[in-house]
């Protein structure tokens, strides 16, 4: 395909390739510029939201996801200090290492003509943007995100629990491996000497819960980490991350990611206007920001442990969901 009549796509991550792989589908083809040579480790729960199915069936790899045997879960538990708050999930969700499926979705875009330049570039017009999470936060007491894999026994649940001023998910994913991800402010993790293990023991049900595994990958760290929507300039299309950064408890930032980069990709293609993308965009994310950004209002005020007897699991998970 001539380089003219392909699409710009600055970031190879999990929306960059939903968009080159939406662009193919659109006859237009596209070149992904990412620094990045290959997939890797990424601080991610490793948590995706059962509807991510559909969104793979429509970019053509959910065969490519599947024939990685992904964990299923089947059920949620929230634990806020010794409450725990059970629910079913609507349908099964899925567990799948970052590592394997970057490395599923780069391939995908690859074998379907996509072309990956190892550069970073700064955007153009008309670009598609799926550069990621911005860090930022100079000032205040920043939050860090951190994850590890650990063997041993693996659930079928995902399993978060909330603590003061720090939560961590646990949750199975490919192999029987058991993912553990969280998220905590710079003064507690300097209290602890940045010992993501002494943070593990800050919360009893974790303690029991991780006692009996083991680790098989040093801890990765990211941060800090800022939420909500980024201003990004008028004339490109913004699409995962890079649009906006859902709270991670949600377990809902890859699916927005996957669907805000094919909706990119069709509409660069196409020759749709940035604008109007965007306010489709906006109608799928708005409800789930502001769900997500009161609840973590909520439960940065202590009124975690008090609210979840009142609010059913399968409700809170429906309403961070895109529309
Ligand atoms: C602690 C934590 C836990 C999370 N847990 C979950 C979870 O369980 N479930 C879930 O669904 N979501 C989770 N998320 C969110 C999820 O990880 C993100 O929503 C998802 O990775 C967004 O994908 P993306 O493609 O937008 O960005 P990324 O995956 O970050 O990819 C961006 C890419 O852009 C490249 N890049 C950056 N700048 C440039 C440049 N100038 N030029 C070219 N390339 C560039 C980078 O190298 C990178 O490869 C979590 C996030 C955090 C921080």
């Amino acid at each position: 395909m001539a380089d003219s009549n392909r699409i710009t796509i600055l970031g190879g991550g999990l929306a960059g390739c939903a968009a080159g792989l939406a662009a193919t589908a659109s006859q237009r083809g596209a070149t992904i510029y990412d620094p990045a040579r290959a997939a890797r480790h990424r601080v991610c729960g490793e948590f995706l939201s059962p509807e991510v199915r559909d969104s793979l069936d429509l970019l053509g790899v959910w065969a490519q996801a599947d024939a990685c045997r992904p964990a299923l879960m089947y059920s949620m538990r929230v634990h806020f200090g010794r409450r725990v708050c059970a629910d079913r999930l609507p349908e099964p969700a899925i567990g799948l290492s970052r590592l394997r499926f970057d490395q599923l979705l780069r391939e995908a875009a690859g074998n379907q003509g996509t072309n990956f330049v190892p550069e970073r570039r700064a955007s153009s017009p008309g670009c598609v943007l799926a550069t990621g999470r911005q860090s930022g936060a100079a000032s205040g007491d920043r939050i860090f995100g951190f994850k590890t894999h650990f063997s041993g026994p693996a659930g079928d649940a995902v399993e978060l629990y909330f603590g003061d001023q720090f939560y961590v998910g646990v949750n199975p994913v490919e192999d029987g491996i058991t993912n553990v991800c969280g998220l905590a402010p710079e003064s507690l993790l300097r209290r602890l000497d940045f010992s993501y293990e002494a943070l593990l023991e800050l919360s009893p049900a974790l303690r029991e819960r991780t006692q009996p595994l083991r680790r098989t990958m040093n801890w990765l760290t990211t941060g800090p980490l800022v939420y909500g929507r980024r201003t990004q300039p008028p004339d490109v299309f913004a699409a995962g991350d890079a649009f906006s950064f859902i709270d991670p408890f949600t377990g809902a930032g890859m699916l927005n990611a996957l669907e805000t980069g094919r909706m990119a990709g069709t509409a660069a293609a196409t020759g749709q206007s940035p604008d109007v993308y965007r306010q489709a965009v906006l109608r799928r994310l708005s409800r789930p920001l502001f769900v997500a950004s009161v609840f973590r209002g909520a439960v940065a005020a202590g009124l975690g442990s008090l609210l979840a007897p009142w609010i059913p699991g399968r409700w809170l998970f429906a309403l961070t969901r895109p529309g």
